[in-house]
């Protein structure tokens, strides 16, 4: 499961979860409560339900006394011919008075003498209608007035009684019989004269509904057993003598119920509110657990990549370099696994010159076309400024080399970032596993050498660790001490100067000054070797002001045109360099428009602002600036078209193939034709062959220079060959 869905889970839904189960937990207990509150309400309502009924009962009884315990209803019955007297008081007076139903009065031998139902008058023999079921209720009254039973104590009645509950004729009813006899005492009676009055009443109809408005139970009414509502309360009677059950059922009244009904939208609005307030917090601190585990990961990521080039950083390679070799051990593989180090040429100057904007989307481009050329298992990684750094396992050697040269090759086109066009090169060093070590730092310290060497050997290349690089960078070290205490000193270090010929015969056109330095233990030392130490170690600009000294004071009064000497990029890119220039030319008092300075195609190609602005102000000023090594770079005429320059000097390869490759013939006599199409001077370097210089001529190539004419020399010999090129040309 995902990270931000299970801490959805376990903060929204948890939390959520836990308020709909509160608040379930508070529904339930209110519902509870308010149930007990009904049924408790329920048990008083049956309570009082079963009251109401019963005094139906004893109502009957006391009315029924109004008119039987009475002097006149003892004499009136006793005789005949008192029939409307009897109707008027003991029959419907009672129907309309006390809602009787039925009524019947009994001589002393149980015989009707006067019936009332159905609401009307009956004939008196309607009652043996009624004599069976009554039987039990007669027998029982005689009983008692047989024995002369007082009545109930307490009951309020003045006669003895018998009632009871029961169905009468399939309708349930309540029975009371009560004999006639005196109020006053005065009338004396025997048991077999005393008239007995029977009442019923029905418990439907009026008298329950009256029971029901009177004692708040909605629709009370009598139901035949087993009929009953199972949502209605209820309440049953049941009869001494007949056993018979009554029941009743009512809307039962639940103020629990209703209460809760009341509540209910507050109570609603109180839970969504509850719950919509655990969600807005809950989701609040979800958002705020998120944002954390966020940024921690963004705290992990940053801290394993670099934030401008999204490329994992050096603690990332690290960790990558100890897991691949600890891999590499484990399986013992002669697989091998290749570290590469790459470092950017001149970055420095094209974060100063075009900005650090520029700068930075240079590394980006970089890092992406890199990337594009790696295998996938082999990520980039910046691993400094301008340093990257890739892993390359199961590769060969030659693979690894392919795969280098594509990288260097990728950085031949120029970078076109926001209409400025930068050009970087790439110096890689490449250890490989288990050739060159099997850890990390030995690996590490291989592949940085290895760099370091190919940096040396002249930038935009790769070396792969050769165990003499090591003593090469000690070797170096000791050259760099030796070096800046021969420019203190100025022992060892000389100029010899390598005459220009005019292609079309023998005149000197012109000297190049070329730097000697004879070391005191290891002998003469090659400018090709020392010259880039001095650029590395900050002393070329001294070197190069004091070989211009040196020249220009020495060549002052020699018959050439002009006096050619070499420029490092390095000194170019001072923005005081044109200032030096014109102080040793005033101290030596040559001539600006004698002057010539050469630089390689690629310096100016890196030079920019600074160095685009020296040339300006050296043209200003009348200096000659040559183009030298030609051909070499990757640059062409059209890739130096922002830089006025007035000669390119062919290079030495292209001149010692001429003969024999007619490729290179053909792109020597284009550079001469392009060359001269834009009215620029030719010289051609390193001619050695008689054959070599008449190509050369046929071209029409503007100088010569090389060793078939005359190798580098000291000036001394140099006025050797004046004397004779003045001889040739008299
Ligand atoms: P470069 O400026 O191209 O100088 C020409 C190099 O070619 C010189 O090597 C020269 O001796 C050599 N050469 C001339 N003709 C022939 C030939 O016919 N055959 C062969 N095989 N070689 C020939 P050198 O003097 O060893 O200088 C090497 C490089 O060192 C120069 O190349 C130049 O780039 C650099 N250099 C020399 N002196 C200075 C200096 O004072 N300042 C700077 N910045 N660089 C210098
Ligand atoms: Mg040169
Ligand atoms: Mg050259």
């Amino acid at each position: 499961m995902n990270q931000p869905f299970s801490l959805f889970l376990s903060r929204v839904v948890a939390s959520l979860l836990a308020m709909v189960l509160a608040l379930s937990a508070i529904g339930l207990f209110l519902v509870w409560a308010a149930r007990s509150v009904d049924q408790e309400d329920i048990r008083r309502q049956g309570e009082i339900a079963g009251y109401a009924l019963r005094e139906i009962r004893t109502n009957l009884s006391h009315n029924q006394e109004s008119s039987t315990f009475w002097d006149e209803a003892v004499e009136r019955t006793a005789v005949s011919g008192n029939d409307e007297w009897i109707d008027g008081n003991l029959g419907s007076w009672m129907h309309t008075f006390f809602g009787v139903d039925e009524a019947y009065v009994l001589d002393g031998q149980d015989q009707p003498i006067y019936s009332f139902a159905d609401n009307q008058i009956k004939p008196a023999g309607f009652f043996e209608e009624r004599r069976d079921l009554l039987r039990p209720y007669l027998q029982a009254l005689r009983s008692k007035l047989a024995t002369e039973e007082a009545p109930i104590a307490g009951s309020h009645e003045q006669s003895v009684g018998v009632s009871d509950y029961l169905y009468v004729a399939g309708q349930p009813a309540v029975l009371s019989v009560k004999p006639i006899v005196s109020d006053s005492g005065r009338l004396s009676q025997s048991i077999s004269t005393i008239h007995i009055h029977v009442a019923i009443q029905y418990l439907e109809g009026d008298v329950i509904r009256r029971v029901g408005q009177a004692h708040v139970l909605q629709d009370l009414k009598f139901v035949p057993a087993g009929a009953l509502d199972p949502d209605a309360a209820s309440v049953t009677l049941t009869g001494d003598t007949s056993g018979a059950t009554v029941p009743f059922e009512w809307v039962p009244y639940q103020p629990g119920r209703r209460l809760l009904a009341s509540l209910l939208p507050i109570l609603a609005l109180v839970a969504s509110t509850l719950m919509v307030g655990t969600l807005l917090i809950s989701s609040a601190s979800y958002r705020r657990k998120l944002d954390r585990i966020k940024n921690n990961e963004h705290i992990r990521y940053l801290a394993s990549h670099d934030p401008l080039t999204g490329l994992p950083n050096r603690a990332a390679y690290e960790k990558a370099a100890d897991e691949l070799v600890d891999q590499f051990s484990l399986h013992q593989q002669s697989d091998p696994l290749a570290f590469l180090f790459m470092d950017l040429d001149r970055f420095k100057q094209v974060n100063d010159i075009l900005g650090h904007q520029i700068g930075d989307a240079v590394l980006v481009e970089f890092a992406r076309r890199t990337a594009g050329i790696l295998p996938a298992n082999a990520p980039v990684y910046r691993v400094g400024g301008d340093e990257f750094a890739a892993l390359i396992p199961h590769r060969t050697k030659r693979e690894v080399e392919q795969i280098c040269s594509e990288i260097i090759d990728s950085l031949a086109e120029p970078m076109e970032i926001e209409g400025r066009r930068a050009f970087i090169g790439v110096s890689i060093g490449v250890s490989m596993a288990p050739h060159h070590g099997t850890d990390r730092p030995e690996l590490n310290r291989k592949a940085d050498v290895a760099l370091y060497h190919a940096k040396l050997a002249g930038r935009r290349r790769f070396s792969i660790f050769g165990s003499q690089m090591d003593d090469a960078i000690q070797n170096r070290a000791a050259i760099e001490a030796d070096l800046r205490e021969a420019l203190r000193t100025k022992i060892g270090l000389s100029v010899v100067y390598q005459p220009k010929f005019a292609s079309d015969g023998d005149r000197v056109l012109g000297a190049e000054a070329l730097v000697r330095w004879q070391h005191p233990g290891r002998g003469a030392i090659s400018p090709v070797v020392f010259i880039p130490i001095a650029e590395e170690a900050g002393l070329i600009g001294d070197l190069g002001l004091w070989v211009l000294e040196t020249a220009c004071r020495e060549a002052v009064a020699w018959p050439v045109d002009h006096l050619a000497v070499n420029v490092s990029p390095i000194q170019l890119r001072d923005p005081e360099f044109v200032e030096a220039v014109s102080a040793v030319l005033s101290r030596t008092g040559f001539p600006a428009e004698r002057l010539e300075l050469e630089m390689t195609e690629t310096d100016f190609a890196d030079s920019e602002e600074v160095g685009l602005q020296n040339i300006k102000s050296l043209n200003a000023k009348g200096i000659a600036i040559a183009i030298d090594d030609f051909g070499t770079g990757s640059s062409t005429f059209e890739r130096l078209r922002d830089i006025s320059f007035d000669r390119i000097k062919i290079d030495r390869s292209f001149v010692k193939n001429i003969t024999e490759s007619e490729g290179d013939a053909e792109i020597v006599r284009a550079m001469i034709s392009m060359a001269h199409a834009k009215g620029l001077k030719t010289t051609a370097e390193g001619v050695e062959t008689p054959e070599q210089r008449d190509v050369l001529r046929a071209f029409g190539c503007d100088e010569l220079q090389g060793f078939l004419m005359g190798k580098p020399m000291p000036p001394t010999e140099l006025s050797q060959i004046f004397k004779t090129s003045a001889a040739l040309a008299v």
